[in-house]
This record gives C-alpha cells, sequence and structure tokens, in this order.
C-alpha cells in the first residue's frame, strides 16, 4: 500500500491531438499494463489531470488552442498538480530541444516518432519512483 501514498491517482493521462500517435502510445502503454486515459486537446487534458489526478501526464507540445508549455505551466502553477510528472512529447527533433524542455520544468522528454522501449523506459522512471 506504500505506492498509494506518493501516488493520488492512477493511470496515465495522454494528452495528444494526433489520433495516430494517441493509438500507438495507448497500445504501447496498454502491452505494459497500464490504464491510459486519452485527451485530444489541451483544455480536455488539463480538466481531466485536475479531476483524476493521473500518476504520469504524457503530452504533446504541438497543440492548436493550448499547446503542451501552456499545459505545463497550468499544471505546475496549481498546487493540486503540480507533483504529477509531466512528460513532453515532440516531433521537433531539433538539437538544443530537450535542454529548452526540461528547463521549462518537464520531469522528461521522447521525441517522436515514439519507439516502444524509449516509451517503456521513460514511463518506468516515473512510476517505480
Ligand atoms: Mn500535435
Amino acid at each position: 500500500m506504500t505506492g498509494a501514498l506518493s501516488q493520488a491517482g492512477s493511470g496515465i493521462l495522454v494528452i495528444e491531438d494526433n489520433d495516430i500517435n494517441m493509438d500507438l502510445m495507448i497500445y504501447i502503454l496498454n502491452a505494459m499494463g497500464h490504464s491510459v486515459i486519452p485527451a485530444l486537446n489541451g483544455p480536455a487534458g488539463l480538466a481531466i489531470a485536475r479531476a483524476q489526478r493521473p500518476a504520469l501526464i504524457l503530452c504533446d507540445i504541438q497543440m492548436p488552442e493550448l499547446d503542451g508549455l501552456g499545459v505545463l505551466r497550468a499544471l505546475k502553477g496549481d498546487r493540486s498538480t503540480r507533483d504529477i510528472p509531466i512528460v513532453a512529447i515532440t516531433s521537433q527533433a531539433m538539437v538544443g530541444d530537450r535542454e529548452k524542455l526540461m528547463g521549462a520544468g518537464f520531469d522528461g522528454y521522447l521525441s517522436k516518432p515514439i519507439e516502444f522501449d524509449d516509451l517503456r523506459l521513460e514511463v518506468e522512471k516515473h512510476l517505480t519512483k
């Protein structure tokens, strides 16, 4: 029961506006035995994060309306959600991106295309603390 003390919620919230990437992440995470809460845009992700307190959030960066940095700022600025680890998912495979995103406050970083082992290792890193 010790895990219950550090993890108020359960499941992994995936905030991603691309259906194909969403389906791939759900497939991989389900294969790992995790339940997934999907959100197809930033505002929906924020609402779910606040209501359900997931154990981990995987968040796309490039989304219309509210992008990944906006989601990050909202959740890290809120006492009730700031302890939930948020991993950035980005297709901006450019030099310096990791440093920029980690500097902004993300707890982890994954670049697209998503690889099974990369996602598995990143998720395990945050859920086995
Ligand atoms: Mn996107």
